[in-house]
């Protein structure tokens, strides 16, 4: 049966977040040859919508107001349930991020409708449309199908390719004047912590810091690494509680789920609160000197010995590869 599903674009400092991308993916699976429209929110977004076409989308509705230049659950869900009510469409998908997460459970209940969240694999099986989710922090996955009203799913970022980018795709593009009122919050200024470089939620490499690094300083060796990858820095709640790092940096139950291609792990034990947020890894390599370390039962590749010594052999390795490539 196929359906008109409604996906949210995400922008942030001006360009659009890969989940969109993702989402329009998963939006493409269960629209089962139905209509995509992507959603962009913002200030002034209209010059992005294109590219949400070229990515899958088969219309894009753009709901601009200088209210809406930065996120709030008011301003946004106003913008997207008046898309929504134009749209009439049957299913909705979000990114399960910052955003998503504060937003769809507020759409879900002026919809009246369920959610299915954190969602990291969509398949059509038996006439179903069928939900992957973990559950109990990862240690295991449930199934679920949605047997009325409103289909409404958040996808973890890094699970669901992105279809191929295709420059020549185009879709029509309209914008939906909405009067946006009765904000209860103005955001009058964005200050963002510790976290240059790469986006942590949605890094292909991610390089993580555990008590194990010892200070602050201790991370350096991780930060020569992930430039040298391309990555982003992340940290266990045992270096976050040590003041070694910002608290946005935790990963884990309690910090943030990330599902790299490449995780490494320096000096991290292997709690089962820090596994929650990256078990679901591509390929995870684990350095402790402790062969004994939980870290290991998770591991790919594992590497016994002094992060201090191994990682900057690591950097040297990998600048060589990428000076030969
Ligand atoms: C409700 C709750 C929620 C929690 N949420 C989270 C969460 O979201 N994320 C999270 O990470 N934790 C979380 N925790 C904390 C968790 O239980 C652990 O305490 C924490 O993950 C430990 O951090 P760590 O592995 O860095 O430190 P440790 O357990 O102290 O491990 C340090 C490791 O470094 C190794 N090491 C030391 N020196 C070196 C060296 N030079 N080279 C190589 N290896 C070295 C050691 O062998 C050791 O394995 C939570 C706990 C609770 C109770």
């Amino acid at each position: 049966m196929s359906r008109k599903v409604v996906v949210l674009g995400e922008v942030r400092d001006g360009a659009l977040r890969n989940v969109s991308f993702e989402a329009i993916a998963a939006g493409n699976t269960v629209a089962e040859g139905g209509e995509v429209v992507a959603v962009l929110v913002g200030e002034s977004v209209s010059s992005l919508a294109n590219e949400l076409t070229q990515y899958g989308a088969d219309r894009v509705v753009t709901v601009e107001d200088p209210k809406l230049a930065s996120y709030t659950p008011d301003g946004f869900s106003q913008a997207v349930l008046a898309v929504i009510e134009a749209e009439s469409p049957e299913a909705l998908v979000f990114g399960h991020t910052a955003l998503g997460k504060d937003l769809s459970p507020k759409i879900a209940g002026k919809l009246n409708t369920g959610l299915v969240s954190d969602v990291t694999a969509i398949e059509i099986a038996g006439g179903n449309i069928v939900f992957t989710r973990p559950i109990y922090s990862g240690k295991a996955f449930e199934k679920k199908i949605v047997t009325d009203g409103l289909i409404f799913a958040t996808v973890r970022p890094n699970n669901i390719a992105p279809l191929e980018k295709d420059e020549s795709r185009t879709g029509e593009i309209t914008s939906l004047s909405v009067d946006i009122k009765d904000l209860r919050t103005i955001v009058k200024e964005v200050v963002r912590k510790a976290t240059e470089g790469v986006d942590l939620s949605e890094a292909k490499v991610v390089i993580a810091g555990g008590r194990g690094v010892k200070s602050a300083d201790g991370f350096e060796p991780l930060k020569e690494l992930a430039t040298v990858l391309g990555g982003a820095i992340g940290a266990s709640r045992g270096a976050c509680d040590a003041d070694y790092c910002d608290y946005s940096l935790q990963i884990g139950q309690t910090g943030k789920v990330v599902t790299p291609d490449l995780y490494i792990a320096c000096g991290i034990s292997g709690a089962i609160q820090h596994l929650a947020g990256m078990s679901n890894s591509k390929v995870i390599v684990a350095i402790n000197k402790d062969p004994e370390a939980n870290i290991f039962k998770v591991a790919d590749y594992g590497i016994v010995g002094d992060l201090f010594e191994v990682v900057p052999m690591l950097t040297e390795e990998f600048k060589k590869l990428k000076v030969n490539a």
